[in-house]
């Protein structure tokens, strides 16, 4: 069995560790590294279990930490080539880490096999990641989308655990005080995924085989973990689908901090 610790979910930072006890890997590093080391440790992972770090996108939200935690730890760093070169300019890759350009076909690293898939982001290159567990289990984590193109949905189906985006609720975006270009970027098809969005998403995951889903990325502002989960588990009650029955469904931020998911 391989486990998932989500580290940090959200608009302050994300990261999760996915693989066995002993060797993984992280998705993501946003936080400091201290913080990440912290968080590590209290799931009971040692940070000599991180094998490599595979970036989904620029934002600072996912790459706070990963210069000095790559540098210390001296592990590859893995992204799309956009992203890289997204990283290069901002001055993250300074040589105290190898960093490898990752293609669709993937990479094998700590035993599992890692795909990504492109997101619709306004990133320079974003990426999604599936990984498969050496016993054959799949995982995917799907944050930072506008919405959900054919590519992500052919990606993530039949993953039997999911870390799915539920940003915010359409109705406290519309009415709450971003300014308005940032509410059109948030609702656009390069911003991120509402909770409406996220349970239809569900909806159709949950009949191809996911049993475990992750609601991730909530907005603080335009969100509540509650109001995430009701959305979710109203829409998969109406095609008869029951928490705890035909699937488990938690919210990110809510876990515990040294919270693991074993799938
Ligand atoms: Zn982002
Ligand atoms: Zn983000």
């Amino acid at each position: 069995m391989a486990l998932v610790c989500p580290l940090f979910s959200g608009s302050s930072g994300n990261s999760y560790y996915i693989g066995q006890e002993g060797e993984g890997i992280l998705i993501d590093a946003g936080r400091s590294a201290k913080q990440l080391s912290e968080r590590l440790s209290l799931c009971g992972i040692e940070q000599k279990a991180v094998r490599a770090i595979f970036v989904t996108h620029e934002h600072r939200d996912h790459i706070q930490g990963l210069r000095v935690l790559a540098g210390r730890l001296g592990v590859p760093v893995y992204a799309s080539p956009g992203t890289l070169k997204a990283l290069e300019s901002m001055g993250v890759l300074n040589g105290k880490f190898p960093v490898y350009p990752l293609s669709l076909a993937g990479t094998a690293c700590a035993g599992m096999q890692i795909r990504p898939f492109h997101t619709s982001h306004d990133c320079a290159e974003g990426y999604g990641y599936c990984i498969e567990t050496a016993d054959g289990r799949r995982a995917a984590f799907a944050t930072d989308l506008g919405y959900c193109s054919p590519e992500v949905y052919t990606a993530i189906s039949g993953a039997q655990l999911l870390v799915l985006e539920s940003n915010h609720d359409v109705r406290m975006l519309e009415c709450g005080p971003y300014p308005y270009p940032l509410k059109r970027r948030i609702l656009s098809k390069k911003g991120h995924l509402s909770n409406e969005t996220c349970a239809q998403v569900l909806t159709d995951l949950v009949r191809t085989g996911t049993q475990h889903v992750l609601l991730a990325h909530l907005s603080r502002q335009n969100n509540t973990p509650d109001l995430a989960r009701v959305t979710s588990l109203g829409a998969l009650a109406q095609i008869g689908a029951k928490n705890h029955r035909d699937f488990t469904l938690a919210v990110v931020p809510e876990a515990n901090p040294g919270e693991k998911v074993l799938f």
